[in-house]
C-alpha cells in the first residue's frame, strides 16, 4: 500500500472532503453575513467525490470526514455515505453538521451506515446563538441533536468555540448540557480562520483553561491515548463520576502538528496539505481533462512531500489562508 509520506516523516491517512460551501447559518468566526457561494459547476459531483475516494484510499488513507459549509444542505449526503460506506478499506467516517438537517435526515444517515457525528454548537442561550451564528435556530439544533441521539448515533461529539467574553461564561453549562444528554462535549479553540477578521488572542481562551474550569466543577481524569489516537486532535478527559469524554483541541495554545496525519479536499476539488495552507492543488480541472489517475495521485503524492510543519498563528510571519472556514471545511 503506498503512503502519503512528507518531509517531516508524519503519514497522512486522514481525509477530511467538503461537499459544500453553503451553510444554513453565518457564524461569525466562519463566514461573512453576505457569503458568495461556489457556483454549483465547480462544485464536485458525488461521482467525482467518489472517484478521488477511490484514489486516496489508494494512497493509505483509512478514515475520512465529511464537512460543509453544512453538508446538510447538499442533498443527496445518506446516499453518498452509503457509497462511501462501500470501501472496505475505510475503517472510520464521519460528519460534521450544524445539527439542523439532522431533523429531517439522522434516520437516512443512520440507515446509510453513518453511526458518529459531529455537531457545532457553542452556545445555549437563544440570544447569543443568535449573535453567533446570525440565525435564530437554536430549537432546531438542539432537536437536531436529540432525533440524532434517539437514532443511535454513538458517540455524538459536541464542538463548540468558547470566545472570551462571549461564551465563557457557559463552559460549565455546556459540560452540564453534554453530562445531561451524553454527548461527548469538544472545546475549540478559537482560530483566526473568520472571515470578518474577529479573531484577536484577547478572544481566544487556552484549552487548559477551560479543562481547569470544567475541573473545578466536575473532576476529570486525563485519558492517555496511543496509538492512531495521537493523531487525535483533542487531548481527551473523563468525568471522574460518569466516565463520560469531554475534550480540547488546543489549536493555538498547544499546536498538534508534529503528528498531524490530516489532508482536505475542498467543495471544489482543491487539495489542501493543511487547514492553514495558503497554497493548493486543484485536483477536479486535470480529472474533469481527462487526466488518469496515476497523474492526479502523483500531485496528491507531491504536494504532501512539501507539507508545511504546521501553522504558523503564533509566529511574526503568520498569514492568515485566502479560504475562509466554510469554504475549507474544517
Ligand atoms: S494546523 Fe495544519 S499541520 Fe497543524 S494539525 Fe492542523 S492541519 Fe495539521
Amino acid at each position: 500500500m503506498k503512503q502519503l509520506l512528507d518531509g517531516f516523516g508524519r503519514v497522512h491517512t486522514n481525509l477530511r472532503i467538503s461537499v459544500t460551501d453553503v451553510c444554513n447559518l453565518r457564524c461569525i468566526y466562519c463566514m461573512p453575513e453576505d457569503m458568495v457561494f461556489i457556483p454549483d459547476t465547480s462544485l464536485m459531483t458525488y461521482d467525482e467525490i467518489i472517484h478521488f475516494t477511490r484514489i486516496f484510499i489508494g494512497l493509505g488513507v483509512n478514515k475520512l470526514r465529511i464537512t460543509g459549509g453544512e453538508p446538510l444542505v447538499r442533498p443527496g449526503v445518506p446516499h453518498l455515505i452509503k457509497q462511501l460506506g462501500q470501501f472496505d478499506e475505510l475503517n472510520d467516517i464521519s460528519l460534521t453538521t450544524n445539527g439542523i438537517g439532522l431533523i429531517t435526515q439522522a434516520e437516512a444517515l443512520y440507515e446509510a451506515g453513518l453511526r458518529r457525528i459531529n455537531v457545532s454548537l457553542d452556545t445555549l442561550n437563544e440570544e447569543k446563538f443568535e449573535q453567533m451564528t446570525r440565525r435564530k435556530v437554536l430549537s432546531r439544533v438542539l432537536k437536531g441533536l436529540k432525533t440524532a441521539h434517539e437514532c443511535g448515533f454513538n458517540p455524538i461529539k459536541v464542538n463548540a468555540v468558547a470566545m472570551r467574553g462571549f461564551t465563557d461564561d457557559e463552559i460549565v453549562d455546556l459540560a452540564t448540557f453534554a453530562r445531561e444528554n451524553n454527548y461527548q462535549l469538544r472545546f475549540i479553540e478559537f482560530m483566526p480562520l473568520d472571515a470578518d477578521d474577529i479573531w484577536g488572542r484577547n478572544m481566544f481562551i487556552p484549552g487548559k483553561e477551560i479543562i481547569d474550569r470544567i475541573n473545578n466543577v466536575y473532576p476529570l481524569e486525563q485519558m492517555h491515548l496511543n496509538g492512531d489516537a495521537i493523531s487525535d486532535t483533542a487531548q481527551r478527559y473523563r468525568f471522574a463520576d460518569n466516565g463520560n469524554e469531554v475534550g480540547v483541541i488546543p489549536s493555538v495554545s498547544e499546536p498538534f502538528c508534529d503528528n498531524c496525519n490530516r489532508i482536505r479536499l475542498t467543495a471544489d476539488g482543491k487539495f489542501r496539505t493543511c487547514l492553514f495552507s495558503i497554497t493548493e492543488i486543484d485536483l477536479l480541472t486535470p480529472l474533469r481533462q481527462g487526466a488518469d489517475d496515476v497523474v492526479i495521485e502523483n500531485l496528491i503524492i507531491d504536494a504532501v512531500a512539501k507539507k508545511e510543519a504546521g501553522h504558523k498563528i503564533n509566529a511574526a510571519d503568520f498569514v492568515k489562508p485566502e479560504r475562509n472556514m466554510s469554504r475549507i471545511g474544517g
